[in-house]
């Protein structure tokens, strides 16, 4: 039955015979008395975590690793770095992320003077940065002595040479205690890259960076912590030996753990939960993943932080055929937000996001964000390179239960590790290459508003108030409404590349 003015959620989801998906439904327009510019974006990861955009990249290791963190942190998303590697491996991506963006450095990478050309290319090579500050026994909290940037190097051909022949002495330097605006505008008067921040006796005590003061002015809407660090979250699995992993990437600063589980409900994953809560208070959890009330509750009392929504949605996913259980993601995420939303627990929508109008139905059902797969996979900072096919740009794009990504131990999440046959519940294929994630969020970020505009809503806040309400409103649609929505009855056309602004 339609009404006037469409139904509410509870109408659609709590008497329809079926699970409904994104595509099963349509919002009604709403009233407009704003501008797309007057929306925000801003929502909640979870409860201590927020973020200026609702976006989250999936742990999978053709999505994110540090690259993918950064740029979507400095864009206001934030990125979960895969496990599918060692401890030390995810710890090093979790690092780089950290470190990426400072106020101040406080563990600034040191070399001596006895270190070579060489040395300096080398950590280049594994953190991509090449200002060193040298100090008398290459440690930091000894004495400055010098300094190495690009320019000391780059035309030196030697590299086994000294790095107390090439370093610059004339270094213009702060005092401990200074503020990071008083420090800032050192950099900006010294026209230097780099300045060393030294304490009475002249030992290095932290270090800022020209680069940071653009990036700071570029990115106002990153996700940073009150460090002004990146923000970085990580996956573990459920297994007791990831306690250890857990410990080291709390280590590391990770603001944020996933517990990444196909099934969550599981007495391993309360117990994991549990224990983190305990243990390490000051890392956010988010608990999954689930798709039922019952599923969401359990999880939440046992302390999770946020509730991670979706069995068999996502786009390389085979679960719900293989394993014949699952749930459609529109349902998934309505009932698990309604039940969240009672202990003020944020729930991300995870899998099956390719269009804008996903994120915005994830959202209008109760999502307060959205995890993505293969939407991030083909962009220029998801790991691997880019191949042709066909004439097209690619980039692999794989499950991690999918056989090729077991391989290198990705099974973790499905508990059949210890087991000989391996029951694939993923498989591996390409995506189209997506150009870079700051012009993929911007166009994304774009959309929404737009979208929030039509819908009559000026944020996610109002959004969720206004599902809890009822004035917010949809339809079913049917398959042949489905087909109307589309492009339909052309002789042809060109479908427009909507995620690449590099090819418009
Ligand atoms: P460089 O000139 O090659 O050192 O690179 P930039 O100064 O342009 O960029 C360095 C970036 O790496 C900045 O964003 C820094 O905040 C970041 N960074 C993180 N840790 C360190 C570190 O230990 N040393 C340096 N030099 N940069 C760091
Ligand atoms: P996408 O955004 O590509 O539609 O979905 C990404 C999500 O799919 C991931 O965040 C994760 O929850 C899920 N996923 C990743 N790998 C696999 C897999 O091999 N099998 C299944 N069932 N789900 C997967």
């Amino acid at each position: 039955m339609t009404t006037p003015n469409g139904r509410t959620a509870k109408e659609l989801f709590e008497n329809s015979p079926y699970a409904l998906t994104y595509n099963d439904i349509i919002l009604m327009p709403g009233h407009i008395d704003f501008g797309p510019a007057d929306v925000d974006l801003t929502t909640k990861l979870t409860r201590e975590i927020t973020l200026r955009r609702p976006l989250v990249s999936s742990p999978m290791d053709t999505v994110t690793e540090h690259r993918m963190a950064i740029a979507l942190a400095l864009c206001g998303g934030i990125g979960i770095i895969h496990y599918n590697c060692t401890i030390d491996e995810q710890v090093a991506q979790v690092k780089k992320v950290r470190r990426f963006e400072n106020g101040f450095i406080l563990d600034p990478l040191t070399l001596s003077p006895d270190h070579t050309v060489q040395d300096v290319w080398n950590i280049k090579a594994q953190h991509g940065f090449s200002g060193i500050p040298i100090t008398e026994d290459g440690t930091i909290k000894s004495k400055l002595v010098g300094i190495v940037t690009n320019r000391d190097i780059d035309f030196e051909p030697d590299r086994g040479r000294k790095l107390r022949e090439v370093m610059s002495t004339d270094i213009v330097s702060a005092k401990k205690g200074i503020s990071l605006p008083e420090a800032n505008e050192i950099l900006r008067e010294s026209k230097k890259g780099k300045l060393p921040v030294i304490d009475d006796q002249g030992r290095l005590v932290a270090l800022t960076s020209r680069r940071d003061l653009r990036k700071n002015r570029d990115f106002p809407d990153a996700t940073k912590d009150a460090k002004k660090n990146l923000m970085v979250g990580a996956a573990i699995s459920t297994k007791n030996e990831d306690r250890d992993r857990l410990a080291a990437l709390a280590e590391a600063g990770v603001s944020v753990v996933v517990i990444d589980s196909a099934q969550g409900d599981s007495t391993y994953q309360h117990d994991m939960i549990k224990w983190i809560k305990k243990s390490h208070p000051d890392v956010q959890v988010i608990g999954g993943n689930v798709v039922t009330e019952r599923q969401a509750e359990n999880l939440i009392k046992v302390g999770a932080d946020a509730l991670r929504i979706g069995m068999g949605p996502g786009s390389i996913c085979t679960t719900q055929e293989v394993m014949a259980v699952g749930r459609s993601q529109g349902t998934a995420v309505y009932h698990t937000a309604k039940a969240a939303r009672k202990h003020s627990v944020p729930v991300i929508a995870d899998g099956g996001i390719s269009v804008i109008g996903h994120i915005m139905k994830a959202l209008s059902l109760g999502a307060s964000a959205t995890m993505c797969g293969s939407l991030f996979a083909g962009t220029d900072e998801s790991p691997g390179d880019y191949v042709y096919r066909d004439g097209v740009r690619l980039k692999v794009y794989r499950g991690m239960a999918s056989l090729d990504a077991m391989k290198v131990g990705g099974n973790k999440r499905y508990f059949t590790e210890a087991q000989d046959v391996k029951v694939a519940q993923g498989v591996s294929g390409f995506v189209q290459d997506r150009g870079s994630m700051s012009d993929l969020v911007a166009y994304l970020s774009q959309g929404l508003r737009l979208a929030f505009q039509d819908a009559g809503v000026r944020s996610v806040e109002t959004l969720h108030a206004a599902l809890e309400d009822g004035s917010l409103k949809f339809e079913l649609r049917s398959p042949s409404a489905q087909r109307e929505g589309g492009v339909h009855d052309l002789h042809s056309y060109t479908q427009p590349d909507q995620f690449n602004q590099r090819n418009q």
